[in-house]
Formats: structure tokens, C-alpha cells, sequence
């Protein structure tokens, strides 16, 4: 496979007036990317941001970090091949990060999946498949028999996460979890991918967690959730369980001003933003969401859009 410098070399030597553009875009794809497919957290379903979901691909291999509505319809319009997607991982059971995690594997199985997933996540994922069949016993049996397509329940293998560590190691990639508070639920766990290219951590849903910034020390990459006081208490104004939900946010996410501070603690070298909360108030700028965490950050922020890629090494 051709790495950026040998498509580079090929463009100086002239020989790229043989290669289409289109080719060459895809020569030039990094060894290791991160796509956001879905920045705006919670489990309303709106007409921007979609729901909370990432995907890491090393060597060609997607790593799908959460299953938020929509995650199959991102990975797709990012120009990840649903049936390439080897490995799912579920940060916690809030639907906005498992609502489309079963539909996520049918959708790759009716694309032509013939090789395993393996997904991992908190208790409770084991029976969340089981539950899945069950729910699709009937057009899932129909198919089988009908157009004679491999039976789905034997290519889904998941993996309840009891406690923190390695809970995968491939040739390219090892992956960690490492629980973090999310009140009230405690099966939450961030994740950690050592790749060739450079570590990256997801905090996941986090409460303000100064042992997450331990576990993201010297890492390259930090994508961390956020949330944005002012835009909150404009939220609560229009919301009839208002008061109810701001303490739940409060207590269970992580203002930017405490990013900053997590990933100062962490010294990362790229903080992402993303699972914005709220992540669809048209009045909040990109400024509003760094300006807080830049009181104790200094380095690099990226304010994650749906679709963008980050290559690294960065
Ligand atoms: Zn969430
Ligand atoms: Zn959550």
C-alpha cells in the first residue's frame, strides 16, 4: 500500500498525470484516521449534528466508537464500507450511544457481511445481542432461508467489559477501557487505541474525572464530551423537565472549563471536542465551546463536525 510520501514521490516523478484524481485521493487516505461521525450528544434526533459516534480505522481496519442513531448512515456517507467494520465499542448503555448498535451490524450484514464483528461494551451488551435476535427472529430466519445469506447471529460476537484493561490486541491496535463516572451509571468506560500512528483516547461520557487525565497521559489524541453552562440554562428555560435536567447534565457531564483542565493534566497534544451538550443551540459559536477550555489549555482544540477527519500521526 502506498503511504502520502510514496504518493508524493509518484506526483513529483510526473507520473501522476496517469492517475486520476480520484485514485489518488484514495492513495492518499493516512494509515490512521479518525472520523467524527456524530458530534451533538443526547438521543434527540435533529436535522444537524447526528448522534454520538466515531470510527477509528488503522490499516484499513474501522473501529466504531459508539452506536448513536444514525452511526450506519455516517459510516456509509464517510466512505466506510459498512461490511469492513471489524470491531464495535460502546462507551455505555445511554441509548444515544447504543440505540443503533444492533441496526448498525444488520445494516453491515445486509451489505454483504461475512466475517465476524466483535463488539465490546459495559455489562449488559452480551444480552443486548441476545435481545436483538429475538427482536429480529422473524426477517432475519426469512433471509436466511429466503436468499440464502450466513447466518448473522454467528458473526456477532460480543464481549461484556467488566473492569478496566486491555480488552483487545490486534497486530496494529491495543485497545483499553478504563471506567469513568457518568451519574448515575457507573458501567461507563473511556477507551484507549495504541495505534502505529499514535495513541488516542475517548473519554466517553464522563462526569469531571481527574483520573481520566492520568489515563490519557502523553496521549496524542484526547476526544473528550463537553458541555456549555450558558447554552445549558438557556436549554433548561425551554424545557419542561428543566430543572430535573440540568442537575443530571451537571453531575454527569464535563464543562469546558474542566476539559481544559483534563487535558492540560493529561498533556495531550490534540483535544477534540465533541458530544456536545447542547449540541444543537443554533446561538452557541465555535468560540463559545474553546474559549472556556482555552483558560487552561494551551494546546492544540479541534471543535469536531460530523464527517471531519483527523490523520494522524498529528
Ligand atoms: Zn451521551
Ligand atoms: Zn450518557
Amino acid at each position: 500500500m502506498m503511504d502520502r510520501r510514496g504518493v508524493l514521490a509518484l506526483a513529483l516523478s510526473g507520473a501522476a498525470a496517469f492517475v486520476t484524481p480520484k485514485v489518488q485521493a484514495q492513495k492518499a487516505k493516512a494509515r490512521t484516521r479518525i472520523v467524527f461521525l456524530g458530534t451533538k450528544g443526547g438521543p434527540r434526533v435533529g436535522v444537524g449534528a447526528s448522534n454520538p459516534a466515531n470510527v477509528i480505522i488503522v490499516n484499513d481496519t474501522p473501529m466504531v466508537i459508539d452506536c448513536g442513531m444514525g452511526v450506519s448512515r455516517q459510516l456509509v456517507n464517510a466512505g466506510v464500507p459498512l461490511p469492513s467494520v471489524k470491531y464495535i465499542f460502546v462507551t455505555h448503555h445511554h441509548s444515544d450511544h447504543n440505540l443503533e448498535y444492533g441496526n448498525l451490524f444488520y445494516n453491515a450484514w445486509a451489505a454483504g457481511l461475512s466475517s465476524p464483528i466483535q463488539s465490546f461494551g459495559p455489562a449488559g451488551m452480551e444480552q443486548m445481542t441476545k435481545d436483538y435476535w429475538q427482536l429480529n427472529k422473524f426477517d432475519v430466519e426469512t433471509r436466511i432461508e429466503d436468499e440464502g445469506r450466513p447466518d448473522p447471529r454467528k458473526l456477532l460476537i460480543a464481549r461484556d467489559i467488566a473492569a478496566d484493561g486491555v480488552v483487545l490486541r490486534t497486530d496494529d491496535v491495543t485497545v483499553t477501557a478504563f471506567r469513568t463516572p457518568h451519574p448515575p451509571i457507573v458501567d461507563n468506560f473511556a477507551y484507549k487505541f495504541e495505534t502505529p500512528d499514535g495513541v488516542v483516547v475517548f473519554s466517553g461520557d464522563t462526569n469531571y474525572n481527574p483520573k481520566l487525565a492520568e489515563f490519557a497521559r502523553g496521549a496524542d489524541v484526547l476526544v473528550h464530551e463537553c458541555l456549555y453552562l450558558p447554552a445549558v440554562d438557556r436549554l433548561v428555560l425551554r424545557t419542561k423537565n428543566g430543572a430535573t435536567l440540568r442537575k443530571h447534565l451537571l453531575a454527569s457531564h464535563t464543562t469546558t472549563e474542566d476539559v481544559g483542565r483534563i487535558a492540560a493534566a493529561a498533556g495531550v497534544k490534540v483535544l477534540v471536542l465533541s458530544h456536545f451538550v447542547p449540541g444543537d443551540d443554533p446561538l452557541v459559536t465555535d468560540d463559545n465551546w474553546t474559549d472556556d477550555v482555552k483558560k487552561n489549555f494551551s494546546g492544540r482544540i479541534i471543535v469536531a463536525k460530523d464527517l471531519m477527519e483527523l490523520n494522524l500521526p498529528v
